[in-house]
């Protein structure tokens, strides 16, 4: 009998995880699934977590778990530290190698602060379960430090800063809007959250950038009525523990500043060369392989994947995991001699919650226009769509989505309390100049 064809894939997010599942059903061959955690995250709903609506366990699922009837794949938990695509080998930060016949890259994005001062170090990202939770950690810790100390609130206490206005940001900013003015007043009685500013700040010039403008206008409007600021073609200059510059030289006192201002891809790309382009990604072949690299292939966030028109595709779940479905099919199509196909990209449109019942889809090729609780509905569904775990889950989550639609809940507990060294003093002496008044 032959020896089975080996597979290692890097990274179990949408990409990876579809990839192997689908290739799972493949006879003859066998799957090592490598990631740095042992668990697979639903970025779309980190904002939740952000948030204090939704407790992490909502989005990671456990990588065993959920493969636990998939008997021809491994999961490894491991950092790649780098990879050789001579030989298709990954080697793990703690020098341990693995080689294959195939090597999946999927390993995401991270990331990028454009080298701008203090972005990396003072503000919040929000690309992993960690980031969600620090962030939701640092978002009560101000809470509670300025209901203990309201002089705290002149120091910035409650401004909270938001850089990027794509979806990430939008998202995070409307729902911190809900939050703060219609969730919290029960239970933060003697807190002033009417003092409460959320300021979301974009060089470009609308927010969802990528939507029409009737979408714009309208994220615009549920932004306003949920108290955001919204401050276009500006830039931040400079993050500080205590405060932002703004490339107007506003200054605005803040201790929380939450980062949606650009992705680049993971790491680990760093080690592929030349073969990189945009965002740090893989270029790859319209068949998902490498140029160069017979076996390797580059899937998700990580590679520069092309649409139809050869416009490259945005950084989605839907465009992981189709990519990753097909490249298992091309995969398969190799082992038994066959040529691999051009990806094609089943487009579904593309959506934004801004807050509760208010959300904006643009729906298949021709972006038919939703808004409000239409487009909210929409929006659970797909993201049922794109959640690869048990049918349990799924219901758990439909179950949640319909309840939030009725009313925001969520638990609020302060769990990191230890990461919370917030430096209060760091930059008395620095007042705001120019910005607008707190609604
Ligand atoms: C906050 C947020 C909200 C989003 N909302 C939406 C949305 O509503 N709709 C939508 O379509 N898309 C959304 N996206 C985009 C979507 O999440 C990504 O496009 C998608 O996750 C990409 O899938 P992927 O499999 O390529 O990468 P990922 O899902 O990022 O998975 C990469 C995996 O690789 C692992 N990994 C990385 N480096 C290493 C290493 N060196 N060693 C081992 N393992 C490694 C990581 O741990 C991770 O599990 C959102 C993204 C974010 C951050």
């Amino acid at each position: 009998m032959e020896p089975k064809k080996h597979i290692i894939v890097i990274g179990a997010g949408f990409a990876g995880l579809n990839c192997a599942r689908k290739l799972a059903k493949q006879d003859g061959v066998r799957i090592t699934l490598i990631d740095r955690h042992n668990y697979t995250q639903f970025q779309p709903l980190f904002y939740q977590v952000a948030a204090g609506l939704l407790a992490p366990s909502n989005v990671s699922f456990s990588l065993r778990n959920i493969l636990i009837r998939h008997a021809n794949i491994e999961v490894k938990m491991a950092e790649i530290a780098s990879v050789d695509l001579n030989t298709r080998t990954a080697v793990t930060a703690d020098g341990q190698t693995y080689q294959g016949d195939y090597l999946v890259l999927a390993a995401g994005s991270q990331p990028d602060f454009f080298d701008i001062p203090g972005a990396g170090k003072n503000s919040f990202p929000l690309y992993s379960l960690h980031d969600a939770e620090l962030l939701r950690s640092r978002i009560l810790a101000v809470l509670e430090a300025a209901d203990r100390d309201p002089s705290l609130i002149a120091k910035g206490a409650l401004n909270f800063v938001v850089v990027g206005a794509g979806a990430t940001g939008t998202e995070m900013a409307g729902t911190l809007g809900d939050v703060m003015h219609r969730v919290l007043k029960d239970e933060y009685p003697g807190l002033p959250l009417n003092e409460v500013r959320i300021i979301l700040v974009d060089r470009g010039s609308a927010v969802l950038s990528a939507f029409s403008a009737k979408a714009q206008t309208y994220a615009v409007k549920m932004l306003e009525e949920r108290g955001v600021e919204i401050r276009l073609r500006t830039a931040v200059k400079e993050v500080a523990s205590g405060h932002v510059v703004l490339s107007d030289e506003t200054i605005i006192r803040t201790h929380t500043v939450i980062w949606a201002g650009g992705l680049k891809a993971s790491g680990l790309s760093a080690g592929s060369g030349d073969r990189t382009g945009a965002g740090g990604r893989l270029n790859i072949q319209p068949d998902l392989t490498v140029l160069g690299f017979p076996g390797v292939y580059g899937l998700g966030d990580f590679a520069n994947i092309s649409g139809k028109d050869g416009k490259p595709l945005p950084q989605l779940a839907s465009v992981a995991e189709q990519s990753g479905k097909w490249g298992a099919r091309n995969i398969a199509a190799d082992i038994a001699g066959e040529p691999g196909t051009p990806f094609d990209y089943l487009d579904k449109g593309i959506m934004a919650m801004i807050g509760r019942n208010a959300a904006v889809a643009e729906v298949g090729e021709n972006r038919h226009e939703l808004q409000g609780p239409v487009a909210f509905a929409m929006w659970i569904g797909v993201h049922a769509a794109l959640l690869s775990t048990t049918r349990a889950r799924i219901e758990a989550f439909v179950e949640w989505a319909w309840d939030y639609f009725g009313k925001i809940k969520g638990d609020r507990v302060l769990d990191r309390f230890s990461q919370e060294n917030i430096r209060w003093s760091d930059d008395e002496d620095t007042s705001e100049a120019g910005a607008p008044k707190p609604q």
